[in-house]
């Protein structure tokens, strides 16, 4: 392991690198899908964050008080469709987040509502607080930067779909999208929740990289 600090300054680098440019690579298996809390590989997750196409800033450990912390984490800055509100994640959450926003998203909207998503709208990933936002609960997912809340997409077509209004709305293809992208993350992230979860997630979708998987 005495390569590692240099191993890790060209895998830093290589989040300013262009699409294309990424470190070449032997192919590699594919990275399970429920990477969990992935602390063991963070230079693979920058590898495959770079061979994707994804630009991305790697963070500094940051540790927060009452336990939060955001170790291992990443900022987005372009993985094709533009995503609001997004600041520190963790490589592997943001590893799923990329994939599952340039396949699974985009895949649904052009099967159910003819268009293209241009826009990610989000509630954030990193937030110092208990589960469901409880004071006195367990941390959630998001006081580690290990969760990413989503609330509508914005189409190429002018549309706006909130999870809001849309998850039981009168809109059947609206509803079968919304149903289809979180399917999707569940299949990606350890834990998918949707307004059919609790009352907390009337608005939103949440997935995270924690215990899973759980899918609701
Ligand atoms: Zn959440």
């Amino acid at each position: 392991m005495r390569r590692l600090p240099i191993v890790f300054l060209i895998l830093t680098l290589a989040g300013c690198i262009p699409h294309g440019e990424a470190p070449r690579e032997p192919p590699r298996a594919e990275a399970p899908l429920h990477a969990g809390h992935d602390q063991a590989s963070p230079l693979q997750c920058h590898i495959d964050l770079a061979r994707e196409g994804v630009r991305f800033r790697a963070l500094p450990d940051q540790i927060f008080g009452g336990g939060c912390s955001a170790l291992n984490s990443v900022q987005l800055l372009d993985m094709g469709t533009p995503v609001t509100n997004l600041r520190a994640m963790t490589c592997p959450l943001a590893r799923q987040f990329a994939r599952w926003s340039r396949e699974a998203v985009q895949t649904a909207a052009d099967q159910w509502l003819r268009s293209r998503v241009v826009r990610i709208e989000s509630m954030g990933s990193y937030s110092c607080r208990g589960l469901n936002g409880q004071p006195g609960a367990r941390l959630s997912e998001h006081a580690f930067a290990n969760a990413v809340d989503v609330s509508a997409f914005v189409l190429a077509d002018g549309r706006r779909i909130t999870v809001q209004a849309g998850w039981n709305g009168e809109d059947e293809r609206v509803r079968a999208f919304l149903r289809a992208v979180h399917q999707a993350g569940c299949r990606r992230f350890s834990v998918g929740l949707s307004p059919d979860s609790n009352a907390y997630h009337y608005d939103h979708m949440h997935f995270d990289m924690g215990r899973g998987p759980y899918c609701r």
